[in-house]
C-alpha cells in the first residue's frame, strides 16, 4: 500500500488546480475523472488519507451524500437521466488507490450500456436453498463495525439545529431541513 506521499488522491488534494472540482465540502472533494468512462464520471475522495471505509466511520454518510450531490449535479446539469454511485472495498474489488473514493457515473438515454446495472459485472449464480441457507447462517450474525450510534447522533445534532460553528453548521441544518420528513432510523438501515 502506497504511503501517504506517493498517493495520487493527496498529491491532486494538494493541488487542487490540477483538478476540475464539482463539489466540496470540509472533509470532501469531487472532480472530474481525468480519464472519465462516462460524460461528468466523478471521483469523491475524503480529504484526509483513509485507506478503508471502516476509517470514515460516521463520515460515511457524508461521502455518500457528495456522491449524491454530484450525480444531481450532473442530472441538471448535463442532462444525465440518472447515474450509479459505485465504491470497492480492497484490490479484490477493484479499489486501486489506497486512499478510499466514491465513483458517480452519470447515465444517459440512448448509450450503449442504458439499462444496464453498475452490478452487472457480476453473473448470475445457481444456488440452492441450502445454499442460501448456509450463507445466511455465516453473515447474520457475523461481525462488523457498528458506526449506527454515531449516526444516530449526527441526525439528532442536526434535528434540534444547535451546532454554533459556521459553515459546517449552516451544512447541517439545511441538512435537517431536508430531512426533517425523513426517519433517521430507517436512513441508517439504508446505508
Ligand atoms: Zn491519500
Amino acid at each position: 500500500m502506497p504511503q501517504r506521499q506517493q498517493c495520487p488522491f493527496c498529491q491532486l488534494l494538494e493541488n487542487p488546480e490540477q483538478t476540475f472540482i464539482v463539489h466540496e465540502t470540509e472533509k470532501f472533494r469531487a472532480w472530474l475523472d481525468v480519464n472519465p468512462r462516462a460524460r461528468g464520471h466523478t471521483v469523491v475522495v475524503p480529504k484526509e488519507h483513509v485507506e478503508s471505509y471502516d476509517e470514515l466511520g460516521e463520515d460515511f454518510l457524508e461521502m455518500f451524500d457528495v456522491a449524491r450531490i454530484a450525480g444531481e449535479k450532473a442530472k441538471s446539469g448535463l442532462g444525465a437521466e440518472g447515474y450509479s454511485i459505485v465504491f470497492n472495498d480492497g484490490e479484490v474489488a477493484g479499489q486501486r488507490i489506497s486512499h478510499v473514493y466514491m465513483l458517480v457515473f452519470p447515465r444517459f438515454e440512448g448509450e450503449e450500456n442504458e439499462g444496464t446495472p453498475a452490478g452487472a459485472v457480476f453473473r448470475p449464480e445457481e444456488l440452492e436453498k441450502s445454499d442460501l441457507e448456509e450463507i445466511h447462517g455465516k453473515m447474520e450474525d457475523a461481525s462488523f463495525e457498528d458506526f449506527s450510534k454515531e449516526v444516530k447522533t449526527v441526525y439528532e445534532k442536526a434535528k434540534e439545529g444547535n451546532n454554533t460553528d459556521g459553515e459546517r453548521s449552516q451544512e447541517e441544518e439545511k441538512s435537517s431541513q431536508e430531512n426533517s420528513n425523513f426517519d433517521s432510523s430507517k436512513r441508517a438501515d439504508f446505508v
